[in-house]
């Protein structure tokens, strides 16, 4: 994962970005437009970002990652 996500994952947290909807279920606000927000599922977003991960590295093993599902994991940890 690159330096880039973790500090703009860490920003998302600080600025309170990230919101608790279920146990399970993240509300995380875009990083580069406020008006815009994604839903982190456990592993799982619905951003651009992680879809286009799969598209590019399918079959590689690899398991997506983004700023936000990373931002709820800090959130989890705080
Ligand atoms: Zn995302």
């Amino acid at each position: 994962m690159s330096a880039n996500t973790i500090r703009k994952a860490k920003k998302l947290v600080e600025s309170e970005g990230v919101a608790k909807i279920d146990d399970e279920l993240y509300q995380v606000k875009s990083s580069t437009d406020p008006s815009k927000s994604y839903m982190v599922e456990k592993d799982s977003c619905d951003c651009l970002g992680f879809k286009n991960f799969y598209k590019f590295h399918h079959g590689k093993g690899l398991k997506a990652n983004c700023s936000h599902i990373e931002a709820v994991r800090i959130f989890k940890k705080e």
